[in-house]
């Protein structure tokens, strides 16, 4: 417990040091918002309803306090320190998109997340399961890192996203707020007269349309008996029109075809037809339009189904759609610290999400090598690999602060600079 203690002590001095000097975002319509913290001392509760006049204000409180995480409200209240939600009047909210790779799967969580069961003690890297696999409890414990591939997941998950928001919906670059969590992920902002009174219903909508839920393969290509008359798609048509015709022919071209049809659950007797057939069905889709009407015949509908099913995911953005369609929703700010990182919660312009680099984008804390004793470190942390399974290991300074931010059994030895 004591050493808990001087641990967050540490870390609250260290944060102070960044808060000395830092560069906090002002949101549009900034007395109009609610400000939420979770200082050091209470780290199980947040204080929240507070408002501040200006950003000075605010940056004096912070620099007072060193909050170990600060929010924001996406919304716009008339009275945004009212305790009362239903007091505080509601005049809009910010149109907020999160992509967290906390719900991807990606290949470097072996790397770094694991597991272990409450109950029988079962454990395991990679992702958490839902339940143990062994005793069926579901009490796990989970220990997360984050590193470069992880982020270079979800920064290819905003880029797809900000590709909808531009070429389906009209926003422009410029109306968009890119911001790097300082963990996981991305938030995208509109703040926009349009968008500003949405109801959860409308935001739902544009989510579900991003996510490509309930896209039916009845309304782009022809099937016996349906109802619907369909699109009949060709590659350069605007939205999921163009996005569906062009991922059905990187498909049916793909040189691993039968293994990728495979991969997505098609059934061996469907995947042999469609091989056997393979230049046939590229010839028709390079017909202009495309001749769908060859490829729904030589293709069964339970086929078609899984393959749209597939299609709809590959080509849609991985939004937590909790976030999107919550219209009160309290949200990081820039320029403050991730309390479980130490990185900055940063605001990028379009082409630094593109060029996205952990280093200049979010680490604020010294790159110097210092030596540190750690129990089980995770294989991979940021854009270091750690070698040693325990003991002594050297690692930039800003690593020690995510290690010791992230809860890990860390002490430094000395600074080697
Ligand atoms: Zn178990
Ligand atoms: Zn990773």
């Amino acid at each position: 417990m004591e050493i808990k203690f001087m641990k967050t002590r540490h870390l609250k001095y260290i944060f102070a040091r960044y808060y000395k000097k830092p560069s906090i975002y002002e949101p549009p319509e900034f007395d109009k918002r609610e400000f939420a913290f979770v200082y050091f001392e209470n780290p199980d509760s947040m204080q929240r309803h507070m408002g501040f006049s200006s950003l000075e204000e605010l940056i004096m409180h912070i620099e007072q306090k060193i909050p170990r995480h600060i929010y924001y409200s996406s919304a716009i209240y008339e009275y945004p320190s009212a305790v009362n939600m239903n007091e505080k009047e509601w005049l809009g909210a910010e149109l907020v998109f999160d992509i967290d790779v906390d719900h991807i799967d990606t290949p470097c969580k072996k790397l770094h997340d694991r597991w272990i069961c409450l109950d029988c003690g079962a454990n395991g890297w990679g992702l958490a399961p839902q339940a143990c696999y062994k005793c069926g409890s579901e009490r796990i414990r989970k220990e997360t890192w984050v590193c470069e591939t992880c982020i270079s997941v979800a920064k290819d998950e905003s880029l797809k996203l900000i590709d909808f928001l531009i070429s389906d919906f009209g926003f422009r670059k410029n109306e968009l707020l890119i911001v790097f969590s300082g963990h996981r992920g991305f938030h995208i902002h509109i703040y926009n007269e349009k968008i500003l009174e949405l109801n959860q219903e409308a935001r739902r909508e544009i989510a579900d349309y991003v996510r490509g839920i309930g896209i039916n393969y009845k309304m782009f290509i022809p099937v016996k008996g349906s109802l619907i008359k369909p699109y009949n798609p060709d590659f350069w048509d605007p939205a999921w029109l163009g996005r569906v015709s062009r991922a059905l022919y990187n498909l049916f071209t793909s040189i691993n075809l039968e293994e990728n049809l495979k991969k997505i659950g098609i059934a061996d007797r469907a995947i042999k037809k469609i091989s056997s057939l393979k230049q046939e069905i590229i010839k028709k889709l390079e017909e202009k339009p495309p001749n769908w009407n060859y490829l729904s015949k030589v293709i069964d509908e339970n086929t078609w189904e899984i393959i749209f099913h597939k299609v709809a995911e590959e080509e849609g953005a991985k939004i937590d759609e909790r976030v999107t369609i919550d219209i009160k929703r309290l949200i990081r700010l820039p320029g403050s610290l991730h309390g479980k990182t130490g990185m900055k919660v940063s605001k990028i312009d379009y082409h630094g999400l593109e060029n996205f680099d952990i280093r200049k984008h979010a680490v604020v804390f010294a790159e110097n090598p210092v030596k540190v004793d750690i129990k089980n470190p995770p294989q991979k942390i940021l854009d270091v690999l750690l070698e040693a399974k325990k003991g002594v290991v050297k690692v930039p300074y800003y690593i020690y602060v995510y290690l010791l931010a992230n809860g890990a059994e860390v002490r430094m030895i000395k600074s080697t600079s």
